[in-house]
């Protein structure tokens, strides 16, 4: 064209030249002006990623700066506050006030104290690994502001996003528009499955990803906070055998408020013989306020630091484990009995929005859960899995929990430890409910009822119940008189209160209302009220009750097992 303008008249063409660049810069003007203080780089945004860019810049401009900072539970007005109502019930999250507060929120540093003066140099790096399955973008990339922001760039070799097939459009050129203009200085992979496997898989597909010396596992919807890393990598690098969780703090769903229980002590983790994993108090007093590595019997499962080579060299995850579920105890028990630790850091802190329920569905509807939990028991819990089937006996011989022939030799493979070395050396505290008690099973009277729990949900104080007895041993009618005089079910302990009423409560070791003496006739007597254990007069599914000792048939109690000469006459 240049040739062919100067052969043509000098003066039209320069008129032309000089239009058509003027016509270009206009439109540029134009296209910059249409991007308002936008934060990217021009070279970054083409005509492809154009829509995006412009739904990004559209979302920034919402964005109320300082809402959520250091961590104080924020509210919207009006309209907002109205949808974000909605969200919560439909998402288990308020969506409306996440995606209106910044992703670099600064929180405040929540730890002890005396974490402060602790000093770590540790020199591995690690490798955090996300994975997501249609959460929120603006959580999502809220997790992974904060790992950038609190983690010095030397101790971070790189951002694992997992993808596990996702089915929200805004998870997939919208978040990668993100990372490449917003995060493009950052190490930040996405790997985008092509069928949704599941968090356990999912988990298994970034750590092969991975190159970093330490593997730290988040959910998406996690905040790191000041120092977290440094301790983690200092305990990995001086025992690669140590598998780390930080204290989890609270991210409140519906105000995105990061709550503590400030300098007081924290909670470590154990399980239920129904297969679930418990947060349990610290007994001894001197670690209440410990500031170092602390021993727990089991973790929660998404938040946690392993060595690289030793997450691979202990058998990583069980494969065949599908959906959600489970997988954390089988984690937990691998780790104690074939030859790891599990430690709680409580100078590592991260907050992670706990949801009230599950805003995905699995394929099928299977119960995952148990499934998985059915596949550790057969592999890990030698004969105390007859404990976590009596809760699932449905699944006790099902084809459906799979094959485990390969989890079985994983575990000659590896000289593992038996259950009961776990139980007496790493949680020696856990109740089990028929071995050194004196009586356990049913409690029936002479007319075919039976104490029951009356399905009391696990966190509720309520009736200790009569009912019909089941023809099977149920859960709800299993008791055991343990060998301290407590009436307990797992973690709940029958207490008198107000002198006449029984109630499940939490156990509380030497409480007198909750001591209990079962004589051989079947009398059950409460010392600290000098009364008897009472069936008279109660209705089936309510409360039984103290009485004063009169003998007969309502406060006789036969036990399905009686260790006899445990039992004073
Ligand atoms: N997740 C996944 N695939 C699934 C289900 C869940 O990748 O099929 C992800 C989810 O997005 C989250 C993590 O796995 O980042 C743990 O799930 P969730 O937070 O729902 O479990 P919880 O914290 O309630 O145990
Ligand atoms: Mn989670």
């Amino acid at each position: 064209m240049l040739i062919r303008c100067f052969r043509l008249k000098r003066i039209y063409c320069k008129v032309l030249l000089l239009l058509t660049v003027l016509a270009t810069v206009c439109l540029l003007l134009y296209l910059r002006s249409k991007l308002p203080n936008s934060p990217v780089p021009s070279r970054l945004v083409s005509k492809e990623n154009y829509p995006f860019e412009q739904k990004l810049l559209a979302w920034e401009s919402k964005i109320i700066k300082g809402l959520g900072d250091e961590g104080e539970p924020a509210f919207l007005d009006g309209e907002d506050a109205i949808e974000g109502e909605k969200a919560l019930k439909k998402y288990a999250l308020n969506t409306v006030l996440s995606d209106r507060m910044p992703l670099d929120r600064k929180l405040r540093d929540p730890r002890n104290r005396k974490c402060k003066d602790l000093k770590y140099s540790p020199t591995i790096k690690a490798s955090v690994i996300v994975i997501f399955y249609n959460e929120l973008m603006s959580v999502i990339l809220r997790t992974v502001w904060s790992v950038i922001l609190q983690t010095p760039s030397h101790l971070l070799q790189e951002i694992i996003l997992v993808d596990d097939c996702s089915t929200d459009e805004n998870l997939k050129g919208l978040l990668d528009h993100y990372i490449a203009t917003r995060l493009q200085n950052y190490n930040i992979n996405v790997i985008r499955l092509k069928h949704r496997l599941g968090l356990i898989r999912a988990r298994l597909q970034g750590a092969r990803e991975a190159t970093g010396d330490v593997l730290i596992f988040l959910d998406a919807h996690c905040e790191a906070t000041k120092d977290w890393i440094e301790p983690l990598l200092s305990r990995i690098e001086e025992d690669h055998t140590a598998v780390l969780v930080p204290i989890i703090d609270v991210i409140e769903a519906n105000n995105m408020g990061y709550s503590t229980n400030g300098d007081s002590s924290f909670q470590v983790g154990g399980f239920s013989w129904s297969g679930h994993f418990t947060w349990i108090d610290i007994q001894d007093e001197n670690d209440k306020n410990k500031v170092t590595p602390i021993k727990s019997p089991t973790m929660a499962g998404g938040l946690f630091a392993i060595n690289r080579n030793f997450f691979w060299d202990i058998g990583s995850y069980d494969e065949q484990m599908d959906g959600w579920g489970g997988e954390n105890l089988e984690m937990s028990f691998r780790i104690w009995q074939c030859g790891g630790r599990l430690e709680t850091v409580p100078c590592s802190r991260v907050g992670h929005i706990f949801r009230d329920f599950h805003p995905y569905s699995f394929p099928d509807d299977k119960d995952t859960h148990g499934i998985n939990t059915a596949r550790l028991a057969h592999v890990w819990m030698d004969d105390y899995k007859r404990l976590f089937f009596m809760h699932q006996p449905a699944l006790e011989n099902n084809p459906i929990v799979g094959d485990l022939t390969h989890r079985k030799q994983l575990r000659q493979k590896l000289r593992c430890q038996t259950f009961k070395w776990y139980l007496d050396n790493v949680y020696p505290e856990k109740f089990v409910p028929d071995e050194n008690v004196s009586a356990y099973g049913q409690a029936r009277t002479e007319f075919d009822m039976c104490l029951d729990d009356l399905q009391l949900p696990d966190d509720k104080v309520g009736p200790l119940g009569l009912y019909q007895c089941h023809q099977f041993l149920a859960v709800s009618q299993y008791f055991s008189l343990s060998r301290r005089g407590e009436l307990r079910k797992e973690n709940f302990c029958a207490e008198v209160f107000n002198k006449r009423d029984v109630q499940l409560t939490e156990c509380h070791g030497h409480k007198r209302e909750q001591y209990w003496i079962l004589y051989k006739n079947g009398t059950v007597y409460n010392p600290a009220t000098r009364k008897c254990l009472s069936s008279d007069g109660v209705e089936m599914g309510k409360g039984v009750k103290v009485e004063r000792c009169r003998g007969g048939v309502f406060q006789r109690w036969v036990f399905t097992h009686v260790n006899a000469t445990a039992l004073p006459g």
